[in-house]
């Protein structure tokens, strides 16, 4: 990319100094006043008190008196176009919430797509996150290239992103959740979702675009869907994405339909494995958890979500201590209005502490490596992000901490986790500078509500139409 580099062509470098620095590294390595140089995309040296003498080619120096230097945020799932059915359904549990809300998402077309891909990105990035992804599942006949718009959407903000290329088969007819009209055929879903890989996917090790292949779940996708999904993500060499024991009313169905619960069922479809990695996971009992950790199956915990549509607590602790790979997830903006990830750091570590363990089911520092590293985990990226290290893609966000909502407290960590959200002063995604002094530096906020708004009230009057 253009800053890159210098004129002469050697990589440009920015230094950051005088902060406060949380590494989430293998041993939690932590600076109180430290720096980070960034050369090029990547991080070069990371330590404690000022950057090295005699650095050639610095395009730009970094104060961060009064800031926290954190990896930047990862979020693990999401579901974009539902930043334009937000605030509806409010009062629902799942099954209910989808039955009352599809209807309206079977109606969304490329526009429409392309203002929520871009409302969804600027939300979480303006609060700290580097690596987003979505999970999109709906794809309506004629409704133009939704993928193409969710991919331009994220390379025009300048975040690192993974697009889930969801899929569903199994409507109203075949005793799923989804209207008719609002699903794709097998061969259909299959097809497109290879384009989609071969088209937008990159593999290198600072690829700002990665594809997975992701039918929905197990109550809106056939089981050949699932199986077939498997094998053509394995044949391409991508990972596989869904959602997973989310509700006891999810169980049931399972049970009732391939006599199965939803571990055993995705076990049975090749759906455990370490290139897998499942949004929620609320109802797991000690052998799944055990199942998730033998097989290195990731989860995307999703605690506000799972709150809002009375879900359950997913067993955190217990599957940290078991070794199960775990990232957190805003998830969709129908369920999770917010839509920014400092409040799923603060909420998983509050609602897990309503859960057995108590007041030790989590910690600050568990909470942040969780929203961090444990993101880069899960999808699949821990050598390239997900903590401050020599080497590593320069993803970072600096959290400033001496204003009011901050100063008084005394640990940066804590302030950031359990206080308000911070604000952004600069974040950066390989190597380049994404929001500053709060602002998203490539796209109009401005134009971005008025967009959102338009969009979220053309779907409702051709909703309200059908
Ligand atoms: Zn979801």
């Amino acid at each position: 990319m253009a800053a890159s580099a210098t004129p002469g062509g050697a990589a440009a470098r920015i230094v950051i100094e005088n902060c406060a620095i949380a590494t989430v590294d293998a041993n939690d390595t932590e600076y109180a006043s430290g720096y980070v140089v960034v050369a090029g995309n990547t991080i070069e040296s990371i330590g404690a008190g000022k950057a090295p003498e005699g650095l050639e080619n610095v395009v730009r120096r970094v104060d961060g008196t009064g800031h926290l230097a954190t990896p930047g945020l990862v979020n693990t799932h999401h579901h974009f176009y539902q930043w334009i059915t937000r605030g509806l359904a409010t009062d629902h549990n799942l099954f209910n919430w989808l039955v009352a809300l599809y209807p309206t998402w079977a109606r969304i077309d490329e526009e429409m797509v392309r203002a929520a891909a871009q409302g969804s990105l600027g939300m979480m990035a303006r609060g700290g996150v580097t690596t987003a992804m979505d999970h999109h599942y709906v794809y309506p006949q004629g409704s133009g290239d939704l993928s193409g718009a969710i991919i331009g959407a994220a390379r025009e903000m300048g975040v690192r992103f993974t697009l889930a290329r969801g899929s569903m088969d199994r409507s109203e007819k075949d005793g799923g959740l989804p209207p008719d009209f609002a699903v794709e055929t097998l061969e259909g879903a299959l097809a497109a979702t290879e384009e989609t890989v071969k088209k937008h996917h990159d593999a290198s090790f600072g690829a700002m675009t990665q594809v997975a292949v992701a039918p929905c779940s197990p109550f809106s996708v056939s089981t050949e869907l699932m199986k077939q999904g498997a094998e053509l993500a394995r044949r391409l060499g991508v990972r596989l994405h869904t959602h997973g024991s989310e509700t006891v009313e999810e169980e049931k169905f399972c049970h009732e339909l391939f006599g199965l619960g939803p571990t055993d069922y995705f076990a049975s479809t090749g759906w455990l494995g370490e290139d897998v990695w499942m949004a929620h996971c609320v109802h797991m009992n000690d052998s799944d958890i055990e199942a998730f950790a033998r097989t290195g199956t990731g989860v995307a915990h999703c605690p506000s979500s799972n709150a809002r549509l009375a879900a359950g607590i997913a067993r955190v602790p217990d599957m940290l201590a078991a070794g199960v790979p775990v990232g957190l997830g805003v998830d969709g903006t129908a369920s999770n209005e917010a839509g920014e990830l400092h409040t799923e750091l603060r909420n998983a570590l509050l609602i897990n502490r309503l859960g057995a363990h108590k007041e030790a089911a989590l910690n600050a520092r568990q909470a942040l490596r969780l929203g961090t590293y444990g993101g880069a985990q899960v999808l699949g990226r821990a050598s390239q992000i997900g903590s401050l290290e020599a080497g590593k893609l320069a993803d970072l966000v600096l959290w400033k901490i001496d204003g009011i909502g901050h100063s008084s407290i005394a640990d940066p960590v804590t302030a950031i986790v359990f206080g308000a959200a911070a604000p952004v002063t600069l974040s950066l995604v390989n190597g380049e500078p994404v929001v500053e002094n709060g602002r998203l530096l490539h796209v109009d906020e401005d134009a971005i509500a008025r967009v959102t708004r338009d969009e979220a009230q053309r779907l409702a009057r051709i909703a309200a139409g059908s």
